[in-house]
């Protein structure tokens, strides 16, 4: 039998309750078939990045999970969980209850636009990279190099890491 393959998901969340969004989506990843969560990052406000003006902040975070899934049938169950969670897609970057993002899967790369590999702005945004770097820190992001080389490029603006318990801003 072929060992799991590791994936990193991005979770965002700016609508209906988004710290309880975010919780669910970590139960309802380690629930995906074949597949298990073996890491949750912190929770980070930050403001919203484009999209229509006067968005509420997000809540965003990053799990690990390890996968006997190819990568097209994990992003089909990602997306069955953000309907689950009553997503809407309505206008581009436009709020939403909960968006799950395959940001990377292995190491392997791939220019679909159904499904490109990684996340073509993982490399650019604050509210992934911190995340990303609270869990795996050694990190390589395939085709870009060592995820602290970006994180250093990338300040974190308008961000703020939540508690974990209280969930209160610090
Ligand atoms: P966004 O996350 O950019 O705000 P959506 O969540 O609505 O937008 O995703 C739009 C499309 O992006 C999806 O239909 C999906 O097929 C495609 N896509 C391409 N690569 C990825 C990826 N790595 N993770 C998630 N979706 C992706
Ligand atoms: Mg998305």
């Amino acid at each position: 039998m072929q060992p799991p393959a590791r994936a990193y998901i991005g979770i965002g969340s700016n609508l209906d309750h988004p710290v309880d969004q975010v919780r669910r989506a970590f139960a309802a990843l380690n629930a995906i078939p074949a597949s298990r969560c073996v890491a949750q990052s912190p929770l980070y406000r930050t403001a919203a990045v484009g999209g229509p003006p006067n968005q509420p902040d997000y809540l965003n975070a990053v799990a690990a999970l390890e996968t006997a899934l190819a990568p097209e049938d994990l992003l089909t169950a990602l997306q069955a969980i953000e309907t689950a969670q009553g997503r809407v897609r309505t206008v581009p970057w436009g709020p939403r209850t909960l968006d799950l993002d395959l940001l990377l899967y292995d190491q392997i790369t791939r220019a679909d636009p159904e499904l490109t590999l990684p996340h073509p702005w993982l490399h650019q945004r604050a509210f992934v990279l911190y995340p990303l770097h609270d869990i795996a820190p050694m990190l390589m992001i395939p085709g870009r190099g060592p995820l602290t080389q970006w994180l250093a490029q990338c300040p974190p603006l308008n961000m703020a890491r939540l508690d974990s318990q209280t969930h209160a801003l610090r």
